[in-house]
């Protein structure tokens, strides 16, 4: 192979020091495509050593990374075309428009753009055509960068157990509850007192009207430049549990045409999303994994399905008030941040959307 077709494309991290920043930094070590060049966070770790400035949480951390020093989140000191932000979203708005402006793909994990009429709310195996809303977004704005967003991690387990199901029965309505692993509070989160032993059914951020709207979005249709929500009603309540990784949702569905459950695990096991063919280095042979345990999915045992990727469904049973109960679990900072965001920035580089 030749020096050229071996180069990666240099990515930096805004946020590289926490929680969903760490991961990463772990996921992406020994990418195929990609190379982490650049790590950012506040003026707190700026001018850091990562290895310092970063408490950091699981494994080993990256040599390579260990010794950059941390910059400012400002385009000028980060000179990487692609941006993967996993930064608070208190300051991610104004920081992600500035390197969006700077000509930057911004690959996105805060909350402030998902819900803008002209940025896509990706999942690769669900909606791939809603990056054809770019070039509105870089007319609409004027950047020459752009911004592409992944959903709240709750969402995404949501979204990605319902897609084969809307896609073959429509769905119209959901109840929705949420059992939130620790991690999705980032660090240091949750103090330990308020959650050993402990639920609490309240998570800040707005996180219940998140999954209320975010899933109509990613389900919806692209159309004339615009994207359609899905027709369906949700109803979300969520609690934060003492578990470490592992978001668990239970779900009460109400279908246009309503399947047995064999017809609804049938579906799920055919479906292999839109994308399966680009080989996209990310991406887990099975998206959403189906299980007949009667007592799984549990984070404990299944979180790390595709290594993080997959999200497993299980407990498909019918619903005595709608038509169909099941519970699904995905890995909150793997298929519900970073690694969703990875997955992203590879469709756009299969799409030739970021330049090889
Ligand atoms: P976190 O552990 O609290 O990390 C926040 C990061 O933002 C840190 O790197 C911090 O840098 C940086 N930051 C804070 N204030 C800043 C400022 N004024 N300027 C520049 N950087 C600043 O949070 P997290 O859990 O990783 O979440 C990061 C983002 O991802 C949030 O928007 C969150 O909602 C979203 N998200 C999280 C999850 C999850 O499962 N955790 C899932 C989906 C989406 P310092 O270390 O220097 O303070």
């Amino acid at each position: 192979m030749t020096a050229t077709t071996t180069r990666r494309i240099p990515v930096a991290i805004l946020g590289a020091t926490g929680a969903v920043g760490q991961t990463f930094v772990r996921l992406l070590d020994g990418h195929p495509w990609f190379e982490v060049t650049a790590v950012a966070a506040s003026e707190r770790s700026a001018g850091k050593r990562y290895r310092d400035a970063a408490h950091w949480l699981s494994g080993e951390m990256p040599d390579r990374v260990a010794s950059l020093t941390v910059a400012a989140c400002d385009p000028a000191a980060v000179d990487a075309p692609v941006v993967f932000s996993a930064l608070d979203s208190d300051v991610a708005e104004s920081v992600e428009a500035s390197f969006a402006r700077a000509g930057r793909m911004v690959l996105s994990n805060a909350r402030n753009y998902r819900m803008d009429a002209d940025v896509p709310l990706l999942i690769p195996e669900v909606n791939p055509e809603h990056v054809g809303l770019l070039p509105i977004q870089r007319t609409a704005r004027g950047w020459t960068g752009a911004i592409v967003t992944n959903s709240n991690c709750s969402t995404m387990v949501v979204a990605l157990a319902l897609a084969p199901l809307h896609r073959a029965f429509g769905v119209r309505q959901l109840f929705v509850t949420t059992l939130q692993a620790l991690s999705g509070a980032g660090y240091p989160g949750v103090p330990s007192l308020d959650i050993v032993g402990n639920i609490i059914p309240f998570i800040g951020g707005g996180e219940e009207e998140k999954i209320e709207t975010e899933s109509l979005k990613i389900l919806g249709t692209f159309e004339r430049g615009a994207i359609t929500p899905a027709p369906m009603r949700v109803s979300a309540q969520v609690t934060r549990v003492g578990v470490e990784h592992g978001h668990t949702v239970c779900m009460s569905v109400k279908f246009e045409t309503p399947p047995s459950p064999d017809d609804a695990i049938a579906a799920i096991r055919a479906w292999k999303g839109e994308v399966s063919s680009l080989g996209l280095p990310s991406a887990p042979a099975v998206p959403v994994a189906v299980t007949m345990e009667r007592d799984r999915p549990q984070p404990r045992r299944d979180v790390n399905a595709g290594g993080g990727m997959t999200v497993v469904v299980g407990r498909v049973r019918p619903d005595p008030v709608l038509d169909l109960r099941l519970v699904a679990m995905g890995h909150n900072t793997i298929r519900g941040a970073a690694g969703a965001s990875i997955l992203n920035a590879e469709l756009l580089v299969a799409r030739g959307i970021i330049a090889r």
